[in-house]
């Protein structure tokens, strides 16, 4: 049990710390003090634990039943801007524009990245206005400097967003998705995991299957560490959605939504309270 918990204490700190040299940024996350990311660190730690010991207490997870009087709560801003990040090919531009509920952005199969330069997309919901922002591959930003692009990696993330939709292929989180997460963390800094909800595309794949139930027993280890650290805010989409189904995966994105708000009191996300 102590190597258990001294390994995923290690993967935890692991994901928690920046890369490269000469990205300085190892604060804690927004509003946190040092020592409350390092109990984020140990609650994340005792869940999962406590999953891999079913005989022992159950996890708690109170976010599930904080969900229902999140709407009670005036947490939400007027306009509310929204930022897909993942790796090529995940689903992002197809994401936005199932959000959108019309094609604004490109999305086609593809071995090369299509998406290449920033776009933005809004539209209305529940009388707030959702400002959609598509991103090009972040592990390639070079290729920002052969095409004109409509900002940059540090104009986006220094213009204050919300909440980052990390969009993964349901069933295959693989290196490169960690390689974007911790890209992530060196972009916009170490807090952005706290304004972070998954986005888990190829929704229909689960069969009418339950994604909690499928995040929650995958034994892809770093997922699971990823979803413990954003809090188990995830939530699925299925991009050839349709219509009311279109409309309902929206509502449940807005849960969650709702939920990194009420954490973060509306505020949006800025590098500089790291
Ligand atoms: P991006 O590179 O992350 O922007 O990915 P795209 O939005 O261009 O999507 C890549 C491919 O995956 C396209 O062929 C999409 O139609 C497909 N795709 C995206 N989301 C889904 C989904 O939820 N279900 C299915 N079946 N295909 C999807
Ligand atoms: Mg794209």
């Amino acid at each position: 049990m102590l190597s258990l918990c001294s390994n995923v204490y290690n993967a935890l700190s692991d994901f928690l710390q920046p890369r490269p040299p000469g990205v300085s940024d190892v604060s804690a996350p927004n509003g946190e003090t040092k020592n409350s990311q390092e109990h984020r660190i140990e609650e994340a730690e005792s869940e999962l634990t406590a999953r891999d010991n079913p005989t022992g207490t159950p996890a708690q997870h109170p976010k599930q039943e904080e969900s229902e009087d999140l709407r009670e709560k005036e947490q939400t801003p007027q306009k509310l801007r929204l930022i897909l990040v993942g790796k090529t090919g995940s689903g992002k531009s197809a994401t936005g524009n199932s959000i959108l509920g019309r094609e604004v952005f490109e999305s086609k199969l593809s071995t090369r990245p299509v998406t290449k330069t920033f776009q933005r997309g809004s539209r209305t919901w529940a009388g707030k206005e959702l400002e959609v922002i598509d991103t090009p591959d972040i592990l390639s930003p070079w290729l920002l400097q052969e095409v004109e692009g409509e900002g940059s990696w540090e104009a986006i993330s220094s213009s204050g967003p919300h909440v980052v939709l990390l969009v993964i292929e349901l069933g295959r989180f693989t290196k490169e998705d960690q390689l974007v997460v911790r890209r992530l963390q060196e972009v916009f800094g170490m807090g952005v995991l706290a304004h972070t909800v998954l986005l888990f595309t190829r929704k229909e794949d689960l069969d009418g299957n339950s994604l909690d139930e499928y995040v929650q027993e995958t034994d892809n280890r770093e997922l699971a560490q990823l979803d413990v650290i954003c809090s188990r805010r995830h939530c699925g989409f299925s991009n050839r959605a349709k219509g009311s189904e279109q409309e309902a995966q929206l509502e449940e994105l807005m849960l969650k939504i709702e939920g990194v708000l009420w954490e973060t009191q509306g505020h949006p996300y800025s590098h500089k309270a790291d």
